[in-house]
């Protein structure tokens, strides 16, 4: 539908790219070096700094990310692996191409994030890892999910919309065995399509190495036949300059996450993080029993709301896991709004204007 007249369409995201990245793109091109240059070191060193991390492998997006990091841990048929029910679908897909079985579990619909009492209901012999996800960058409470699994199942995170977002200070993306990252841009840095896997561990970091580049090992032979998932010099140059300024894209979107708190706290139920911790904004996701009617008229009227994400068990790949109550809670009531640094207070005045007629 067209927007009402002399109304522009307020836009639900927008990247924040400008000369700098411009500079970065064209050094690369006249480089010549298009692919496994130098940009992509430079990305990956930036990335580990921002995640407290030794290793940040650089892929070409957060699924591919997330398909690495669980074949990197040798997770496979007869395996398990726990994830939450309300979720990207990536989160649960890659596990399957894995070929192993993605295991739901339920989500806090106050938190979008895992119902941790019940991953610790989840676990059985044949559990690997649990997958777990920092919600549109709010961070889950990882001591709690630490306390929930026995120690040998390995603790993964699905930080496609962490970046920049601390657990008790501590970065997200440096809480688990690994991180997934993504630049996908609706993600605070974007390199239009990127990712990457963030680790500690060197071995597990040779690994995905390996494994985004055929399998190929340093000694050129080929034990495990992969796939080829770098990303390019090109795309590594669009989200250094923004890796730089981490801390200023945070802030800007902090600064609009604010500013429509401020205005709908009394009228929705609106997004935080726990005290303590730091809030990353990928995504402002209110709750509220009209969305339906709300994302429907308001996308007529040029306000490009969205879904918060998917309820796994509703989608035909997933159905017949159980009861996912807090999934269904989640999936129906959210709705993310415009969420990028050049929204204006008077957009801000007109989407929350526009929430309020369905609250
Ligand atoms: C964006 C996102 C993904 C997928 O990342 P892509 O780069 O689009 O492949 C996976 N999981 C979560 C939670 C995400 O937000």
């Amino acid at each position: 539908m067209v927007p009402r007249e002399g109304t522009e369409p307020v836009r639900l995201a927008f990247p924040a790219l400008g000369d700098e990245e411009l500079a970065e793109v064209r050094a690369v091109l006249e480089s010549g070096a298009l692919t496994m240059g130098p940009k992509v070191e430079e990305l990956e060193g930036l990335v580990a700094a921002a995640c407290g991390v030794e290793h940040a492998v650089a892929v070409s997006n957060g699924t591919a990310a997330l398909h690495l990091a669980v074949l990197a841990l040798g997770i496979g048929v007869g395996d398990e692996v726990i994830v939450p029910a309300y979720t990207f679908p990536a989160t649960a897909n890659v596990v399957r191409l894995a070929g192993a079985t993605p295991v739901l579990v339920d989500v806090d619909p106050a938190t979008f994030n895992l119902d941790v009492g019940k991953v610790y209901d989840a676990v059985t012999a044949r559990t690997k890892a649990v997958l777990a996800v920092h919600l549109f960058g709010r961070p889950l409470d990882w001591e709690a999910l630490q306390s929930a699994v026995p120690p040998d199942v390995a603790l993964l995170e699905d930080a496609a919309g962490a970046l920049g977002a601390r657990w008790r200070g501590m970065p997200c993306g440096g809480l688990g065995a690994a991180g997934c990252l993504s630049f996908h841009p609706r993600k605070i840095v974007t390199t239009g399509e990127g990712g990457a896997v963030t680790t500690s561990d060197g071995e597990l970091a040779a690994s995905v190495r390996r494994l985004r580049h055929h399998g190929i090992d340093p000694s050129a032979d080929i034990v495990e036949p992969s796939t080829n998932y770098r990303l390019a010099d090109i795309l590594c140059a669009v989200g250094i300059p923004q890796l730089r300024r981490l801390d200023e894209l945070l802030a800007a979107r902090t600064r609009i996450a604010e500013g429509y708190t401020e205005r709908l706290r009394d009228v929705v139920d609106v997004p935080a993080a726990d005290e303590g911790d730091t809030h990353g904004w990928q995504a402002y996701v209110i709750r509220l029993d009209r969305k339906e009617e709300a994302l429907e008229t308001l996308r007529a009227e040029g306000i490009e709301v969205q879904i918060g994400t998917y309820a796994l068990h509703r989608l035909s790949a997933y159905r017949d896991q159980g009861l996912f109550p807090g999934a269904d809670a989640a999936f129906d009531r959210a709705l993310a709004l415009p969420l990028h640094e050049r929204l204006t207070d008077a957009d801000l005045d007109r989407v929350a204007e526009g929430i309020a007629r369905f609250a």
